[in-house]
């Protein structure tokens, strides 16, 4: 590994917020955390809120990130946002989340596409990967890891700043993390399978986060290790007291980055 990987917390605010408290919240953050600057912020606020929290952190050092985006622009496909006016509101883009993959029926092929449109239209994906308790229950981990990664980044190349999220389903949003070991091992799984695919300059410069029932508590464990680069929070990131303290306990572990 070449490169060092500044620490990433992305915020995940879901189908959360209103249009005055998605602007709060932005305006705390930007209060709270412009200051550290060895962190990576980013925040994703669903669509209809990214004017006012881009406004609120215009000069900011925290990003801006969509929840999702279609694989195409200028098509008819109703109710969707595509990638190049999605850049043009924000950097980073969620892709693949187990909520869509698991409640809306979105498959490795459309996070594939979604991915490739992402780079394409100069954002960065954050792809999320994880197993549901009944694939993990029946030892399928790696198997399903492995696939969602080889899937998701099919026929294309990836650059350092790619984002990969291992996020265990059963894990979000359920008060209940997963080990540091279990969440080390498998991103170390998804690293070399990252290495194989593209080579060690790319599997090195990557981050890879845990994601599910990150907490101010639990969030040293997780960054304290090697190959952990930081963390996707959902529920955590929805108080700006809480994410905070999330951040700053990343830049006490992990001050200089990893890699
Ligand atoms: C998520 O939805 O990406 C997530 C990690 O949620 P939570 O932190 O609430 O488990």
């Amino acid at each position: 590994m070449t490169d060092t990987r500044t620490p990433l917390i992305a915020g995940n605010w879901k189908c959360n917020t209103r249009r005055e408290s998605a602007r709060s919240l932005a305006v705390e953050l930007r209060e709270r955390l412009d200051y550290l600057a060895s962190v990576e912020k980013v925040v994703c606020p669903p669509f209809v809120y990214l004017p006012e929290v881009r406004q609120a952190l215009n000069g900011s050092t925290i990003r801006i990130g969509g929840q999702d985006i279609y694989w195409a622009d200028d098509v008819a496909a109703t109710g969707e946002v595509g990638p190049k006016m999605l850049a043009e509101m924000a950097e980073y883009v969620i892709v693949g989340h187990s909520e869509r993959r698991h409640q809306l029926g979105e498959t490795d092929d459309m996070v594939n596409r979604k991915v490739e449109a992402a780079l394409a239209a100069g954002l960065l994906p954050i792809m999320c990967i994880g197993e549901t308790l009944e694939e993990r229950q029946a030892g399928l981990t790696d198997s399903v890891l492995l696939a969602q990664t080889r899937n998701g980044l099919a026929g294309m190349e990836i650059p350092g700043t790619f984002v990969i999220a291992y996020e265990p389903v059963w894990a979000i949003g359920a008060g209940i993390a997963a080990t540091v070991d279990d969440a080390s091992s498998a991103i170390d799984l998804v690293r070399d399978e990252v290495k194989a695919l593209f080579g060690g300059l790319t599997a090195g410069a990557i981050r890879i986060l845990y994601g599910g029932s990150v907490t101010p508590g639990n969030i040293a464990d997780f960054v304290s290790q090697d190959g952990i680069d930081g963390a996707l929070v959902g529920g955590a990131s929805l108080k700006a007291e809480s994410f905070s303290a999330i951040v700053e306990a990343t830049a006490r572990v992990a001050p200089v980055g990893k890699g």
